[in-house]
């Protein structure tokens, strides 16, 4: 089954969030916190990205590549890069993954592959 990660959309003004939020960016009034979850679009961009060294052992790799996506409708997300050279305004593709691995829990995350 694919699985999804979830924006969510205020019900009142359309405002997108990602991750969740209790108050509305846009309205500021959401006091009821009526949001209408939407899967993220898995086509974007990359905006700017990071190569990290020196993982906990948790991670399954000695280096990762961290970027931030501009999704198709305009969110930005922090996602791991798959390819071995980013490059900013490169357009890619996410799929979501376990991007974690410890013990206890799976973490799933947007992993970015090269469109
Ligand atoms: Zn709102």
């Amino acid at each position: 089954m694919q699985r999804d990660i979830y924006a969510y959309k205020c019900k009142k003004c359309g405002h997108l969030h990602y991750p969740y939020r209790m108050v509305c960016r846009g309205c500021k009034d959401n006091e009821h916190n009526e949001f209408d979850p939407v899967p993220l679009p898995r086509k974007g961009k990359i905006l700017t990205f990071t190569r990290v060294h020196n993982l906990p052992a948790e991670f399954d790799v000695a280096v990762l590549s961290l970027g931030i996506v501009e999704l198709e409708n305009g969110l930005r997300i922090l996602g791991q890069l798959a390819m071995e050279q980013p490059k900013i305004g490169m357009a890619v593709e996410g799929k979501v993954e376990i991007v974690r691995r410890a013990e206890y829990e799976k973490n799933y995350g947007m992993v970015f592959y090269e469109a």
